[in-house]
């Protein structure tokens, strides 16, 4: 389950069960995707005040994605955004991710919509598929109520 802003939670015992090495930044760096529905790296540059190098920043991304902790998820202006997975689903071994996401067009955050999940479509006409991708688009519900 994707649980949200659970501070009972051990992070660091969730980056040892995912086999990724950890340090203070990475265990603050995964808290930081319990609270985000979605970050992109310029915004975890930004809330760490630019403490922490880029290439740190990048490496711990790619680790994270690599062992199943976060996915990359559609953005409006394609920079690329991560978002955590779901824990029932994903793993160090089993990575996979066939539900919808929904972009804001006022805030720009990306949502993971674990129930929408995309259709099952066949190959057809001699395409081969390994990606099928549902986006959607409109207001969260900040943004709708405000
Ligand atoms: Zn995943
Ligand atoms: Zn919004
Ligand atoms: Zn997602």
């Amino acid at each position: 389950m994707k649980i949200k802003n659970d501070h009972n939670l051990d992070f660091a015992l969730i980056l040892a069960n995912h086999g990724v090495s950890k340090t203070k930044f990475r265990i603050n760096l995964l808290n930081l995707f319990y609270e985000k529905e979605s970050l992109t790296v310029k915004e975890v540059m930004n809330k760490f005040s630019n403490l922490i190098n880029k290439v740190t920043i990048y490496r711990a991304l790619v680790s994270f994605e690599e062992k199943g902790l976060i996915h990359k998820v559609p953005s409006s202006n394609n920079i690329i955004r991560y978002s955590l997975c779901n824990s029932d689903e994903c793993s160090a071994s089993l990575h996979k991710h066939n539900h919808g996401h929904f972009i804001c067009n006022n805030c720009n955050q990306t949502f993971c919509l674990e129930n929408y999940k995309s259709p099952d479509i066949k190959p057809v006409d001699g395409f081969y598929i390994n990606s099928l991708n549902l986006i959607l688009e409109g207001y969260c519900k900040d943004c709708h109520l405000n």
